[in-house]
């Protein structure tokens, strides 16, 4: 059978949270506990997140061949905001412009004919409690299911890409407009890869318990005032149509990110205009998946 875990970045080492989705959700309230890899393993399995990713099949079997109430022997409380990104090294970030279809109608462009792919650089990525500096007065919210590879691998027909995914987490592409805006082209990576405007997490959700990534509900909160609200079924190119694409041209690689695009509902084509303020909360919750909480603050040396 199957054990009920998630694999998660706790200070650095990875850890498997009991408990499944529901216990990662609510991870304060319902006192989640963690089971530390190398150590529940004896030193069989890895303390480095992205080795343990790398070897998430034996990690599973690991998990599957002691069973939950055996892990929790080893299971300790700990603090949620010492969670980290459950990826916190990969290798390439993709990301997806105008990946739904009301998103895409809402910014008043045309549906994309291919994938509009940019990059979030690596050091934007932070856990799934961390604060979000924010460096202009126009820096706005958006939730995405994000894809994590599994293995390297190049050229994939659509009706084998999800076998390439090892799971799933929440992200936020976190955006600041001002800058992305700034001059024409706009440039999307500079300005949704400041340091912190990549929260991702609680823990990567294993594939095997994520059937089908094409109906989660997806939602985003601000401040306890709904933003978003969607489900995966919105996206104009499947997870699986994604990876089948950028594997035409790029080798995927263990560990590499995929945010999949947003649904409707972004701060800054409403009327009248939305961003974030130091004092918000921002949640953003996937359905099977986790639901990060991040507040805003004041960068150093904003304006
Ligand atoms: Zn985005």
């Amino acid at each position: 059978m199957s054990a009920d875990v998630t694999l998660a970045n706790l200070e650095g080492r990875a850890v498997l949270l009991l408990g499944g989705t529901t216990a990662v959700d609510d991870v304060a309230a319902a006192g989640a506990r963690a089971v530390d890899l190398e150590g529940a393993s004896q030193g069989a399995l890895p303390s480095d997140p992205m080795q343990a990713l790398a070897r998430l099949r034996e990690v599973l079997d690991f998990a599957d061949a002691r069973g939950a109430d055996a892990l929790a022997a080893h299971a300790a409380a700990f603090d949620p905001r010492a969670l980290g990104p459950p990826v916190p090294r990969p290798p390439k970030v993709f990301a997806i412009g105008l990946n739904y279809r009301a998103h895409a109608e809402e910014a008043g462009l045309e549906l994309p004919k291919q994938p509009l792919v940019f990059t979030k650089f690596p050091n934007c990525l932070a856990g799934p409690r961390a604060d979000i500096p924010l460096g202009s007065p126009r820096v706005d919210y958006e939730v995405e299911l994000v894809a994590v590879v599994g293995e390297r691998l190049r050229n994939v027909p659509v009706d084998r890409a999800l076998e390439a995914v090892a799971g799933y987490t929440v992200g936020q592409d976190v955006s600041d407009r001002r800058l992305q805006f700034a001059g024409r082209p706009p440039q999307f990576a500079l300005g949704k890869s400041l340091d912190g405007y990549g929260p991702t997490g609680p823990a990567l959700v294993p594939a095997r318990a994520v059937p089908d990534p094409q109906c989660l509900a997806i939602r985003c909160d601000v401040s306890g005032e709904r933003r978003q609200d969607d489900t995966t079924a919105g996206m104009i190119f499947s997870v699986a149509e994604l990876v089948h694409y950028l594997a035409r041209f790029c080798t995927l690689e263990p560990g590499d990110l995929l945010f999949t695009g947003t649904p409707a509902g972004v701060g800054s084509v409403r009327e009248p205009r939305r961003y974030l303020a130091p004092g918000d909360v921002v949640e953003s919750a996937i359905e099977g998946i986790g639901r990060l909480r991040n507040c805003c603050v004041a960068a150093a040396g904003a304006d």
